[in-house]
């Protein structure tokens, strides 16, 4: 895909405690682009995405988001453009919805209060939950947390969003309105890594999908081609185990 390239990550790696669990990453994400990371329990997805933002310090490689190189001097900036929705959505208990997703553009990003709470209104608006402005966390079932937790993230327009497991907390009754909600996202063009067991997800909204396997990326390629002819045995099987 030509275009602007948002994400470059460089032959990122990381070792705990001596053993490798990323060894030595790279992929680009072009604007727009939405790629779905997959693999088993253990692979190093979640390093990878915490790698990105730097909730994990990589202990190589290099990471450029729009251009400029992530590293920790930049970091609070950096963070500030990249949206991270995490399996437990992390909301503020004691904050209403509407002040979730108004706080971090006050503080974070400087942003007008007046001017934060409209736009922390339309993108409950557009996660469909309007309604709820007002409620506390707790009086939220899980998939609307999570889309609370979506709409914080792109309150602060980032350039793209990171999304790890975010419906595996879930019931399974309430993961289709969260992957209807990100599926939306990705139509809209939306810039996003997603990490994710939704293979439904993945071969509708996936432009790419990537499979990770003991730290490697063993294989890469378009949904409709993975699902029908991955040409790895253990991509194969995965898909065919989760699928
Ligand atoms: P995945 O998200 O694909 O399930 P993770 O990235 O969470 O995989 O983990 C990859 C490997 O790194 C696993 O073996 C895990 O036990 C190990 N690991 C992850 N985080 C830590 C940590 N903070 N300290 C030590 N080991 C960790
Ligand atoms: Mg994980």
């Amino acid at each position: 895909m030509a275009g602007q390239k948002i994400l470059d990550v460089r032959e990122v790696r990381k070792a705990y405690n001596g053993l490798e669990v990323l060894k030595g990453i790279s992929f680009g994400l072009y604007r727009g682009e939405t790629k779905v990371l997959i693999g088993p329990s253990g692979s190093g997805k979640s390093t990878l995405l915490r790698c990105i933002n730097y909730l994990t310090v990589p202990d190589k490689g290099r990471i450029f988001l729009n251009g400029d190189e992530v590293l920790d001097t930049n970091i609070d900036a950096m963070r500030a453009r990249m949206g991270f929705v995490f399996q437990d959505f992390n909301l503020f208990t004691h904050l209403t919805v509407l002040d979730n997703v108004t706080l971090c553009q006050v503080k974070v990003n400087g942003v007008d209060k007046k001017e934060a709470i409209s736009r922390a209104q339309q993108e409950l608006e557009r996660v469909g939950l309007s309604d709820k402005a007002d409620a506390y966390p707790a009086e939220l079932s899980g998939g609307q947390q999570q889309r609370v937790s979506i709409a914080r993230a792109l309150a602060m327009d980032p350039d793209v969003l990171l999304f790890d497991e975010p419906t595996s907390a879930l019931d399974p009754e309430l993961t289709g309105e969260v992957v209807r909600v990100m599926q939306q996202l990705a139509s809209d063009g939306m810039t996003m890594v997603v990490v994710t067991h939704e293979m439904g997800f993945a071969r509708q909204a996936a432009d790419e999908i990537i499979f990770l396997e003991h730290g490697h990326i063993v294989e890469q390629g378009p949904p409709d081609v993975m699902f029908q002819q991955a040409s790895n045995d253990r991509t194969r099987a995965f898909l065919n185990i989760i699928a």
